[in-house]
């Protein structure tokens, strides 16, 4: 697909399992209306594990350009792609697939760099991430690779072993405090860790009415970037990769808040 056949209609959508609730689809439409992408799409396309592989491989013949991958496919994505960016090699998960006009499938990762979009510059100099599934992994490749000094607190300490950073105890005070845990998703009283001193505090997690560790991190006079910030940056790199034009964040940013 090339940047400059954008009058053509094109057909993209989000991979999960659940998908149901994804603001992902009224964010890129939001955009392609910005932008006056006439005819684009953009849709949900849930898919069980057990038949992900075939179902994406038929994905190209059906009309569809790319895809966003989420929960819980995002190895599975990097797995059947032929080619990748070192970002979703080295992280070992894909959450943006490009379906080549022969039939390739190119995957990418945009959540690490768009975390590091939603933090800005300059960088704290210290990190701590708390948890070590694949979000944390992305958000480690991320920091690291920008020269943030990181350290990862996990309720199992096993898995924060294989990140490859150093691992805490206890989660202890740095520049930055990134939730990469699933704490506050269903409780919205939990936090996965006290937010008191850390000047600028990301969640990943995001729920209506904001999560409690947004409040108290908000409370305690941090700089607070919620998991729907995160959310539009990630997709907004996807929109960029899959069109090279600008993505218009405002739009997006409106759409996503909006939706639910
Ligand atoms: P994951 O691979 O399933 O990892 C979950 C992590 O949460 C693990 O480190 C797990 O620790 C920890 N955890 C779960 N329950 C816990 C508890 N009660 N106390 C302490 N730690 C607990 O999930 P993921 O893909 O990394 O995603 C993590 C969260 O980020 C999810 O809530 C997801 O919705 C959110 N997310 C948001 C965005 C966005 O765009 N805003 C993108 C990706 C993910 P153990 O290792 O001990 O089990």
């Amino acid at each position: 697909m090339t940047h400059d056949d954008l009058q053509a209609p094109r057909r993209y959508g989000v991979l999960g399992w659940p998908v149901a609730h994804s603001r992902s689809p009224a964010m890129h439409q939001a955009a392609y209306e910005a932008l006056g992408l006439e005819g684009w799409r953009y849709q949900r396309l849930p898919v069980p594990p057990d038949v992900f592989d075939e179902t994406v491989r038929a994905l190209p013949a059906a009309g569809f350009a790319g895809a966003n991958v989420t929960i819980p496919h995002k190895e599975a994505a990097l797995a059947l792609a032929a080619e990748a960016t070192d970002a979703a090699r080295e992280i070992g998960a894909a959450n943006t697939l490009t379906f080549r006009p022969d039939g390739t499938i190119h995957a990418d990762n945009t959540d690490a760099p768009g975390l590091l979009a939603a933090l800005g510059e300059p960088l704290p100099r210290t990190a701590l991430v708390l948890g070590a599934g694949g979000s944390a992994r992305a958000a480690v490749w991320a920091l690291r690779g920008a020269g943030v000094q990181v350290k990862v607190w996990n309720r199992t300490r096993a898995r924060a072993e294989a990140l490859g950073v150093e691992v805490v105890d206890e989660p202890e005070r740095a520049g930055l405090l990134v939730n990469c845990t699933s704490v506050g998703l269903d409780d919205p009283d939990a936090v996965p860790a006290d937010p008191e001193g850390f000047p600028v505090v990301v969640d990943l997690v995001y729920r209506a009415g904001g999560t409690a560790l947004e409040r108290r991190a908000r409370a305690a006079g941090a700089r607070v970037i919620d998991g729907l910030e995160i959310l539009v940056r990630q997709g907004a790199l996807s929109f960029e990769r899959w069109t090279g034009r600008p993505a218009p964040l405002d739009a997006m940013r409106r759409a996503a808040r909006a939706s639910s």
